[in-house]
């Protein structure tokens, strides 16, 4: 699996003249974008989780990209002026751990290049195209297996042409270590070295303590390096629109979800999925797993304090475990029950026979903390189970306060945050959760198969000793057995896993914070059109989530009908759901998961539309 991604950045692009003087080429736009931050986008889209830029000439343009993409690493290669592209490249060696992408910086392409690269079996692997004719091509040379022997922009140079080099190309780490050693002897003859020198170099001498390197072509391929202003012009009024619309053939069709989830998903999210074969016993797959596992523990707060354990399994299945595995048997259970989570909490609990009472609060009313804490103490309750976010409403809980507040008085807390990880900013160790559940399929924008159990290890040590009320779902059993192999008891949901890996790239580059502003505006968007409308909504606006908005229906003697109004959203592309408590007529529309207010401005359109020829 390819992890790492190298960008090249450090030129002075002096071919561009006046356009780079006092930035790096990358920087130049192409459709209102840097060329490098779409380069960068297409690559965590394609599963890179971290890039490492060298950079050197206009650097702190770069710092400012960093900013925006928390998985940029930065590598400044200080004799930049000094050396050629291998210089910066051996700068950021040090920091590559295992098999990965090396670009330029200065390049435009069809990310189709990326997939073909990292699905082809071979380690070391050029991506190279047929002709472009742009006036600067660099000329691979390859043996009768297709390994490259020879670079050269002097055509005359090459006895055969095999293909034009892209600037995009898969390398191990130990091939890289062979070129910076190849650059490091040279340094004194070839102190400009570019990097498709070194490659030459080691792969030519493959059968020398080099490395081979094969060159995968692409006859037909769309991309542009861009070292000049005509190279510029090529990439804007012939290049581009090709890439733009291949890249959109391989869309996928849209549908947005405003069923409070599963989620709309990313494309990407959806195509990391479809990926080679693998077996889960194998260590690759144990890996993915295990940084899964540590980046959900980052999200919740200090990944030395919190376990994140995976279970297949929906929502409910997380639920089941803490409910389960959490509660000794000389504990007693208090269940917060203001909506259908509530509830299932403490139907689940009955199941276990566990010594539980039920706190009933209303379904649309804000939660009285002071109620729960007082009943805490008088009932000298040891654990607390209670849903964050319940979902049936979009009513909010105070659970921070609740949850310090039982810190403060040794009680165990159990939360569900299926609805709300994700979403809401959420630091266990502050909020004071020890037990936290959730889900892959709603805000962490994946797809449905993987639960999760967030776990204060301090707190989980001691359910070790706890009685062991069932198998599958059960919590120190998964855990130690994570542990101590990085595998799951038992078979895991394969593609789940992958396109929760890929969740969690591009929710650490959005933040959690982010997401929530973006869900937020969403929301904005909706309740706007509500009262517009004459709607009405359950929950009084300052106790609601701003993630699902239960709207109150109008008498069916106003011509309202629910059907309708759902067949008529989902003609346009747009899923709503209905209500689900049994006191209250509601619809429910979410604004969670791939969405954009300008989405949610669409479907108001449509909202106002339907409505207009009701009574409210
Ligand atoms: N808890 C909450 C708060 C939920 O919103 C949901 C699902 O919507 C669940 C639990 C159950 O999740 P699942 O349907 O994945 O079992
Ligand atoms: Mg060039
Ligand atoms: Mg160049």
């Amino acid at each position: 699996m390819i992890r790492q991604a190298v960008i090249m950045a450090g030129g002075l692009g002096s071919r561009l003249k006046n356009l780079t003087e006092a930035m790096p080429k990358g920087f130049l736009e192409i459709d209102g974008m840097p060329i490098v931050e779409t380069s960068v986008k297409k690559l965590f889209a394609a599963g890179i989780e971290e890039i490492i830029i060298g950079t050197g000439h206009c650097s702190e343009w770069f710092e400012r990209l960093a900013d925006k993409y928390h998985c940029i690493k930065l590598v400044k290669n200080e004799r930049y002026a000094d050396t050629g592209s291998m210089g910066t490249l051996a700068c950021c060696i040090p920091h590559v751990w295992g098999d990965v992408l090396i670009l330029e910086s200065d390049l435009i392409y069809d990310n189709i290049g990326l997939s073909v690269l990292i699905n082809d079996s071979r380690k070391n692997v050029i991506l190279a195209s047929g002709a472009t004719a742009s006036g600067d091509e660099v000329y691979l040379e390859a043996d009768s297996n297709g390994i490259l022997k020879k670079h050269s922009k002097d055509i005359t140079k090459i006895s055969s042409v095999y293909g034009e080099l892209v600037g995009i190309t898969k390398l191990t780490r130990s091939a890289l270590d062979k070129m910076n050693s190849y650059c490091t002897a040279e340094l004194q003859s070839q102190p400009k070295m570019e990097y498709e020198t070194a490659m030459s170099y080691i792969s030519s001498n493959a059968g020398n303590g080099g490395e081979q390197i094969a060159i995968r072509k692409i006859d037909n391929y769309a991309w542009r390096e861009i070292d000049d202003e005509n190279h510029l012009e090529m990439a804007i009024t012939q290049v581009y629109p090709l890439i733009k619309e291949s890249e959109s053939l391989r869309s996928v069709r849209r549908e947005v979800l405003l069923n409070p989830g599963p989620a709309t998903t990313t494309d990407s999210v959806k195509f990391s999925q479809v990926c080679a074969d693998i077996c889960p016993r194998e260590k690759e797959f144990g890996a993915v797993m295990e940084w899964i596992s540590q980046e959900l523990s980052g999200f919740v707060g200090d990944k030395d304090k919190i376990e994140t354990v995976l279970f297949g399994g929906s929502g409910t299945a997380a639920d089941e475990v803490m409910i389960s595995s959490c509660v000794p048997d000389n504990g007693k259970l208090l269940i917060v029950d203001n909506g259908a989570y509530g509830t299932r909490l403490a139907k689940i609990a009955s199941v276990y026979k566990l010594n539980f009472d039920v706190y009933k609060s209303s379904g649309y009313l804000p939660l009285d903390a002071e109620a729960v804490k007082a009943k805490l103490i008088e009932g000298k309750y040891t654990h607390l189970a209670i849903v964050y976010h319940e979902t049936t409403t979009g009513l909010l809980n105070p659970v921070p306060e609740i949850g310090r507040f039982c810190k403060d008085n040794g009680i165990v807390t159990i939360v569900d945050a299926v609805s709300a990880f994700a979403a809401i900013p959420i630091n266990m160790e502050r909020d004071g959760i020890d037990f936290m559940a959730s889900t892959s399929n709603k805000n962490i924008q994946g797809m449905a198969g993987v639960a999760f159990v967030f776990c204060r290890k301090s707190e989980l040590e001691k359910t070790k000793d706890y009685p062991m009320r069932n198998y599958y779902l059960n919590l120190w059993d998964q855990y130690a057995n994570f542990k101590k192999t990085s595998q799951t008891r038992f078979t895991p949901p394969v593609q789940s896993m992958y396109a929760l890996r890929q969740a969690i790239i591009e929710t650490k580059i959005e933040t959690i914070e982010g997401r929530y502003a973006r869900y937020s505006a969403c929301w904005e968007v909706l309740v706007k059109s509500v009262k517009k409308t004459g709607l009405k909504m359950l929950v009084p606006e300052e106790a609601q989530s701003k993630l699902i908005t239960a709207i109150i229906e109008p008498e069916s003697s106003s011509g309202y009908n629910f059907n309708e109004l759902h067949d008529f959203s989902i003609a346009n592309a747009f899923t709503i759901y209905p209500g689900k408590l049994s006191d209250a007529n509601t619809y429910r529309i979410a604004n969670i998961g791939d969405i954009q207010p300008e989405e949610m401005e669409r479907f108001t359109v449509l909202m106002e539309e339907y409505f207009s020829k009701i009574d409210i």
